[in-house]
């Protein structure tokens, strides 16, 4: 059996300016120090703006902090006349480590197929990133079709074709639970996450599906994040809000410690 690192990964969306995502990753390193944080218990991740990720990399590795970086989207394009496009190529560059791909606000935004997201996928490990791949039902999905069945559709179609020995994560975030305060139960979670781990049995083999990592997102709070990290097929949590709250995002990194699970 595969031993999956919980990772606890911070999607800042478009907020904190490269100064201040400076500070903010300082203040999250001195938090986990003074709170005798143990490295290498989960893994990290942040996913700053791209105008940060400079910035942020060059203090990372200056002070030699045990976060990963990752990038919260990436073209389908390697470079050329794509005005406003970041190519992963760039980001791997940059020493990135990972992407999110097919975020619910990227997809009503910017209305991203799942053609697109599966193209992005393929962009992403193209250039040695892993793609942290998003699904999720909005509200009238889950009311029409329960909860499951858009996630599990919206899976397989990004995972056509990606290679068995491929390093994704996949991120279930059922779009009614982003930035609502109404979060799923962990119930909820479990059943899901263990639905999408079959997807990936299924598109690229057993191995891929015991060692992939599967996170929930939405309204994840230092409260509630050890009820998920109970269930045995959620491994982490991809965290919008709170991520950007220092003391928050700290104790959330802390769920082994404070809640003593
Ligand atoms: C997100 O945007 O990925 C997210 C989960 O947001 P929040 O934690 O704020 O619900």
């Amino acid at each position: 059996m595969a031993v999956r690192t919980p990772f606890l990964a911070g999607n800042w969306k478009m907020n904190l300016d490269h100064l201040q995502a400076v500070a903010f990753v300082q203040k999250l390193n001195w938090s986990l120090k003074d709170a005798s944080h143990e490295n290498g218990t989960v893994e990290v991740g942040i996913f700053p703006p791209f105008t940060d990720l400079r910035s942020v990399q060059t203090l990372i590795d200056a002070d030699r902090i045990a976060f990963s970086l990752g990038a919260q989207d990436v073209s389908v394009h390697d470079r050329g006349a794509y005005t406003g496009e970041v190519s992963g190529e760039f980001l791997a560059k940059l020493r990135v480590t990972y992407v999110i791909v097919g975020h619910s606000e990227r997809r009503e935004y910017h209305h991203e197929s799942d053609d697109i997201v599966a193209e992005k996928v393929r962009a992403a490990l193209r250039h040695g990133l892993v793609p942290v791949v998003c699904v999720g039902e909005t509200a009238e999905d889950l009311e029409e079709f329960g909860a499951s069945a858009v996630p599990v559709a919206q899976l397989e179609k990004a995972l056509a074709g990606v290679p068995a020995d491929a390093d994704i994560v996949v991120a279930y975030e059922p779009v009614w639970a982003i930035g609502s305060g109404q979060a799923a139960t962990p119930d909820q979670a479990q059943e899901v996450c263990a639905k999408l781990r079959e997807v990936v049995a299924a598109t690229m083999g057993e191995d891929a599906a015991a060692r992939t990592r599967i996170l929930y997102g939405g309204s994840v709070k230092s409260g509630n994040i050890a009820s998920y990290m109970r269930e045995p097929d959620v491994d982490g949590a991809l965290v919008g809000g709170a991520s950007i709250v220092v003391d928050e995002f700290s104790a959330i990194i802390r769920y082994q410690k404070h809640v003593g699970v």
